[in-house]
């Protein structure tokens, strides 16, 4: 696999995007080729790319319909432009630029249109409120990765379908630089799953940063993080993995759902899961 080779003396950034594409082209997840549909049945990803680096290196993209690789497209963003995040028409002519484009076949199938039509047909209102209904319904795999490599750079990316039927164009966090993720050398990289809007007003991803920052250990800090957002909005609304700049890796989340995770070393020759809450991590 890709992600292992890249294990052996790789570097943070090509690690999480290449993490972040086999599960976009995967299908099972909320994100590339498994995305699921808004509220007018369009798929419409957001994702983000952090390096942790001297100057903090950032690319995102936002409200994108015809990528599976979005992640790389958000790369893209970073490395080909000198803006952090690209939303709409402005993200799809980059990707036609430079060879990412797909037609939405690519991207919608029989199944996503028979599920939403019969979620559609049980809708209350076209402004029931999202997040109840993402709640409702399950989130449904938003994916994400972080990486230390031996340079000591910390690396973070989160892409996503976004939350089911939310209105066209409605951003979520996974875009959102402190809030889908963060990563800053010496500090941690960290990438985050759940309601977009209760993760951007608690910044979950800085958050944790900045508790590293004060001298609180990795498990602490997402445990922290969690219960704060827990506290403000309840439960079933957020899922973190970080790793620190020591490589000590940790995962918190308020909610069973968001209980798969995967994690590897140099020197390992796999990856371990873990598919449910107690699994043992790392
Ligand atoms: N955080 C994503 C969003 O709100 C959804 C998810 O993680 O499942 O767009």
């Amino acid at each position: 696999m890709q992600v292992l080779r890249l294990l052996r003396g790789g570097n943070a950034l090509d690690m999480v995007v290449e993490a972040v594409t086999a599960m976009e082209i995967d299908g099972s997840y909320d994100a590339g080729k498994g995305s699921v549909l808004n509220l007018y049945g369009e798929v419409e990803q957001d994702a983000g790319v952090m390096w942790g680096g001297k100057d903090l290196s950032v690319g995102a993209v936002a409200s994108v319909k015809h990528v599976v690789n979005t992640i790389r497209l958000a790369r893209l963003v970073m490395e080909k432009t000198d803006h952090v995040l690209i939303t709409g028409d402005g993200a799809e002519e980059l990707a036609k630029q430079f060879g990412l484009w797909v037609p939405s076949t690519e991207l919608i199938n029989e199944t996503k249109i028979n599920r939403y039509k019969s979620l559609i047909r049980n809708l209350r209102s076209r402004y029931e409120k999202n997040t109840d209904l993402a709640r409702k319904l399950g989130l449904l795999g938003t994916v994400g990765a972080v990486a230390l490599d031996r340079d000591g750079n910390l690396a973070a990316a989160t892409s996503t379908g976004g939350t089911i039927l939310k209105w066209p164009g409605r951003v979520g966090d996974s875009p959102i630089p402190g809030a889908g993720y963060w990563a800053e050398n010496g500090v941690c990289a960290v990438s985050a799953t759940g309601i977009g809007e209760f993760i951007i007003r608690a910044m979950a991803s800085f958050r944790v940063a900045m508790l590293i920052k004060g001298g609180v250990g990795i498990n602490d800090a997402v445990r922290q993080v969690v219960n704060y957002v827990t506290s403000l909005f309840g439960p079933g609304n957020i899922g973190l993995i970080a790793i620190d700049g020591s490589g000590n890796v940790a995962s918190a989340f308020n909610t069973e759902v968001m209980g798969g995770r995967a994690w590897s070393r140099e020197g390992m020759d796999k990856v371990v899961v873990a598919h449910f809450p107690d699994d043992p991590f790392p």
